[in-house]
């Protein structure tokens, strides 16, 4: 998968994703991400990528014409169009299943918007979708693109070592995942559940099955309906 990504801070991107696993993932060539300056793509006289809204009002708004540019320019440098995802606190509320569906493409273009947004002529006529990432409102789109991107990139296969990684995951099928423990066996007096050291994975499986309907009855209900 390659994901392009239009951002006024690329500088922001390569601490969070050039790491760990995402990281690593570009190194083996499993997933490419490509952070795009839109001031690159700013040709007017004052090479202005923001301006005031008309009708006045706070604030300042992220001009249509160097992000067309800068997305013509990603669809010639991919050879085809992208599905463009512009990060927004209006867009439908980020979740796994959208993700696994998100996952199946082979490029996405995301754009962040800053300042009071986007001119909203561009939105209608280049954006397929907005993602928000909750119902607050950050100070920009790079921190939900990062989210975005992370979350994204660990589903597409040969990015986590083993699919059960993610498929066993809290939200993959619905569910919250079940409780883990790792060594020691008793730690401060508490002691892992005796079934996980059974050795019995049929008896573990049904443990896991068991308390993963727990955990969710109980942090999550809403998820169960
Ligand atoms: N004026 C906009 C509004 O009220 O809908 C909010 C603009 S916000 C200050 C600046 C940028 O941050 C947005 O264009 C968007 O890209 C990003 N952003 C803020 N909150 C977000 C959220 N919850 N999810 C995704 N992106 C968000």
């Amino acid at each position: 998968m390659r994901i392009d990504i239009i951002t006024l801070f690329p500088d922001m991107f390569a601490p969070v994703l050039g790491d760990s696993i995402i990281g690593r993932a570009q190194k083996s060539g499993a997933v490419e991400i490509h952070t795009h300056q839109l001031r690159d793509y700013a040709f007017d006289k004052h090479r202005r990528v923001d301006d005031s809204p008309y009708g006045g009002g706070m604030g300042m708004l992220m001009k249509a014409e160097p992000i067309a540019l800068c997305f013509e320019a990603i669809c010639g440098q991919t050879g085809k169009r992208p599905h463009f995802v512009y990060m927004s606190p209006q867009g439908k509320t980020l979740d796994q299943s959208r993700l696994k569906e998100l996952a199946e493409l082979e490029n996405i273009c995301v754009l962040c918007g800053h300042y009071e947004g986007v001119d909203q002529r561009l939105l209608d006529s280049f954006i397929d979708e907005e993602i928000s990432i909750g119902d607050y409102v950050l100070t920009g789109g790079e921190i939900p693109a990062m989210v975005f991107t992370d979350a994204l990139c660990r589903m597409v296969p040969g990015v986590l070592t083993n699919n059960e990684c993610f498929t066993e995951e809290s939200h993959f099928n619905g569910l919250l995942e079940y409780p883990q423990y790792t060594k020691p066996a008793e730690w401060r007096g508490v002691e892992v559940p005796e079934v996980l050291l059974s050795g019995n994975h049929q008896l573990i499986d049904k443990w896991r099955r068991e308390k993963a309907l727990e955990v969710t009855r109980e942090k999550r209900p809403d998820l169960l309906e």
